[in-house]
Order: C-alpha cells, then structure tokens, then sequence
C-alpha cells in the first residue's frame, strides 16, 4: 500500500515546471500521482529510471518529474524506450502515451513491442480523443461520439487496446480509471514489477476535448461518467452469466497475466552464448 501521505510534489517533480497545463477535470495529473506513488513504493531510485513520451497530453507527463526523461515523436514512445531499455537493461523503463499515440500513430511500434516482450511499463491515457489538437476522433473513439472530426457522430468501430496488447502477447494488462486510486496504482506497481511488457491502460476524462462535445463537459459530470460506466472484473464474474452478457460497462481490473521469456534477458543470453 503507498505512502499517502507522501508529498509526491515535492519528492519527484520539477518544481519549476508549475503550474502544470491540465485543463480542470482532466485525469493526466491523477495518473501522474499514481504512477510516482507506485514508483515511490517500489522504491527505485529515480537515477535509475527513464520516462519516454511520444506527442499529446499525457505525453508533456515525462517534462514534470525529476528524472531522466524522453519527450519524443507522435507515435514513437515504445520505439525510444525500447531502444533505451536494449541499450541498459538495467534501467526502468516507463512510457507515458495516449490513445492516438499509442494506438494510432504508433500502433505498429505497440504491437511489435508487446510481441518482442521487451521489458517496458506502458501506461496509456485513453481519454479517448486527441485532446491536444483539439477533440478529433480517435482509435479508441466509442461508436456514436461526436468529436471535431464526426460532428454526426463517429461511425468507426473503436480499437480494445487491453485484448490488443493480450492478442499481441503482452503479459501483463490492466484497465481501471482514475476514480480507483488504489487499485490504479497498484497495477502500476505489478507492471513495474512485472518482467516484460506491461500495458495498463487507464480511461481518463478530457472535459475541454472528449466531455465539451459530448454533455461531459463538467469535471464532476465527466468523473462520475467513468465510474457509473466501469465495472471491476471481480464483480462481473459474480453476475449470473444472462447478467454477464448484457453487461455494456468497461470491465476494469488486471485483465492478464502471464509469464513469457523477455526479451533483452534472451539477448543478453545470446550475447554471452557468442563470447563464449
Ligand atoms: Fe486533459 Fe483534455 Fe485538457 Fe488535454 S485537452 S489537458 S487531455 S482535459
């Protein structure tokens, strides 16, 4: 369980660098909090940790913290983190991305890195729009959601990121929102933890991108919305399975979990096996 107490703030952040640009309502800075807290309770020494980012909100996440930190290309992220994480295995390596970065124009390099099992934590902010380029859909955009770009409504079928990243082989993923502090962070710890690739994936509110257009434009609206509309896996699997199948909520909690042979452990294996 994590320090509450803990003046995160003053421990971790780059005090120079507030007030931070979230928008009132926005559920970037929770994650912030969580992901320091898990951190915190590791008890890594920051020294010993990078935080890569491609382009968004979330992505500004990395320029907040005292530590070694990549603000990188749209879509990029996995891609300069896994290079960082092959060149040292030894660091900890933890990327901040949102749905289009991660999913959109960096879909490729998510799939391919949860495939390598390369030993990395991705935490992506789905909020499911570009909230900072100003509320276009997304792959993540739920059918019916009027955003800049789908002013009549969005006609796409959107991406489940957590069965992607399960499909493509990751062994650790998690959902939850960031109404569930404790349980947010602790996932963050496993997938810290956790050796190979982890993808928690947390629904996050966007009041001024996602909610203006679509009645959850006040902060409290918007977080009761992720609430009332997420259910946890431990109480889906005690509904009858009639109540089962018509559940419509999001299903949070650890969704996976496996062990699989990770990747620059292998190499370093290989490595050794030649100079041998
Ligand atoms: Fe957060 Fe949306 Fe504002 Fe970006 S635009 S800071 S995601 S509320």
């Amino acid at each position: 369980m994590f320090n509450k107490a803990k003046n995160i703030k003053d421990t971790y952040l780059r005090q120079e660098m507030w007030p931070s640009i979230f928008c009132t309502g926005c559920g970037i800075g929770n994650v912030l909090n969580y992901a320091l807290r898990a951190v915190d309770t590791i008890g890594f020494d920051i020294d010993d940790m990078v935080f890569c980012s491609g382009i968004g909100c979330s992505s500004r996440l990395p320029g907040y913290i005292e530590a070694d930190g990549l603000h990188t290309t749209h879509g990029r992220a996995i891609a300069f983190a896994t290079g960082v994480k092959m060149a040292d295995p030894d660091l900890n390596v933890i990327v901040f991305t949102g749905d289009g970065d991660c999913a959109g124009i960096g879909g490729n390099h998510f799939i391919h890195a949860a495939r390598r099992n390369v030993d990395l934590t991705v935490i992506c902010v789905n909020n499911y729009t570009y909230g900072m380029t100003g509320g276009q859909v997304s792959p993540t955009t739920p059918p019916g959601s009027l955003t800049t770009t789908t002013p009549y409504g969005n006609l796409e079928e959107p991406f489940d990121l957590c069965r992607l990243a399960i499909g493509a082989g990751a062994p650790y993923v998690a959902r939850w929102t960031p109404g569930f502090p404790y349980e947010t962070t602790e996932a963050i710890e496993k997938g810290i933890r956790k050796k190979g690739f982890s993808f928690i994936e947390i629904l996050a509110p966007c009041p001024t991108g996602f909610g203006k257009e679509n009645r959850l434009r006040e902060a409290k609206d918007a977080w009761d919305w992720y609430r009332e509309n997420s259910i946890t896996r431990a109480r889906l699997l005690e509904l009858t399975p009639e109540e089962r199948a018509k559940n419509e909520k999001v299903v949070v909690g650890t969704l996976y979990e496996a062990d699989r042979p990770e990747l620059t452990a292998r190499y370093g294996e290989f490595v050794k096996g030649l100079e041998a």
